[in-house]
């Protein structure tokens, strides 16, 4: 196949590109770098069938010969990247989406729509299947970041129905692994970056807001997946295992052996109570779910980030 991967070069997409180049497609790899840098594909950079082309798939992209399929990833995901670039957040879900459905429908792809769980807001519905239409503040913080999906959501579905693309959405739930960026703000991330440096780890709240993690590796075969059915979603991929922020740090705290304790810090705005997905359509569609624990994750992800240099684990904003 030949795939074209928006969005290529984040933390989701680089795992993804990896994961297609390994099974023998050809990829095209398009990402503005404005969230992530080119060191995730530095070692695909030299591999035949791998294409990157550096644009805004919301602005013109040099747009690569014929593809069988798209995966567009493209936007901010974290919640500091998108309140730091709430237009650009806007453009990727809009524009962004609208152009790489675009492209497949132009080529007779498959296009599949990474989506999030953020499209439930803070849930009414727990744990939240996909028959669920969400509680979502229009206009508060992180609705750029909401709205653009579910807008994007939307967008896919009416070319789904009126121009027949082949398109497939995955709700994409909390996800952590190597090569998510020190500071990106995330609870994974931070959490071990101050373990490393025996720094407290910063708890939002009282820390009894919920998430479910689930292990790139495992997502990343659920994403594939989605690519080779003809199944159009929305379809949640995510691992059902749902934690307090509280005992992630407390993970984290002994999985990295640290003596750090925890400090709290306010709430952000409309940061949702709990989150965890119900994956029985995933099984029963793809045949997929996740394998990876949590504790088996965090250890790997400890690993990468015992690799990288001091000085990019270094205490910064975010
Ligand atoms: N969080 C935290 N400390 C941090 C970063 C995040 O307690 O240093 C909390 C955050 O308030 C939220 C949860 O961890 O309740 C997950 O946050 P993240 O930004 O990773 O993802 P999202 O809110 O998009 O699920």
């Amino acid at each position: 196949m030949r795939v074209l991967v928006t969005g290529g070069a984040g933390f989701l997409g680089s795992h993804l590109c990896d994961a297609l180049i390994s099974r023998g497609d050809v990829v095209w790899c398009a990402d503005d770098l404005s969230t992530s840098g080119p060191g995730n594909l530095a070692h695909l950079l030299d591999d035949p069938r791998f294409h990157f082309v550096r644009g805004d798939i919301s602005e013109c992209l040099p747009v690569p010969g014929p593809v069988d399929a798209v995966a567009h990833l493209a936007s901010p995901a974290s919640p500091p990247d998108y309140h730091s670039r709430p237009l650009h957040t806007l453009a990727a879900g809009s524009r962004g989406t609208e152009n790489a459905l675009r492209l497949a429908d132009r080529h007779g792809a498959r296009f599949v729509l990474a989506s999030t769980s953020e499209v439930y807001g803070d849930p009414l519905v727990h744990p939240q299947p996909e028959d669920d239409w969400g509680h979502v503040n229009p206009i508060g913080p992180r609705s750029v970041y909401d709205e653009a999906k579910r807008y994007a959501e939307a967008l896919t579905m009416a070319f789904r129905r009126s121009e027949g693309t082949d398109t497939g959405i995955v709700r994409i739930f909390n996800t952590y692994g190597p090569r998510m960026r020190p500071h990106d703000g995330r609870v994974v991330s931070s959490f071990i970056r101050q373990a490393l440096r025996d720094e407290t780890l910063t708890v939002f709240g009282d820390g009894s807001q919920t998430r479910s993690f689930c292990y790139v590796d495992d997502l990343v075969r659920g994403l594939l997946a989605m690519l080779d059915a003809d199944e159009p979603g929305p379809v949640n991929l995510g691992n059902p295992d749902e934690r307090t922020v509280d005992e992630l740090a407390h993970l984290v705290i002994e999985v990295t052996g640290t003596a750090s304790g925890i400090r709290r810090l306010p709430l952000p705005v409309d940061d949702p109570t709990r989150r965890c997905p119900v994956v029985e359509r995933a099984r029963a569609r793809l045949g997929w779910s996740p394998e990876v624990t949590l504790r088996e994750g965090l250890g790997h992800t400890v690993e990468w980030f015992r690799t990288l240099p001091a000085e990019e684990r270094a205490t910064a904003t975010g």
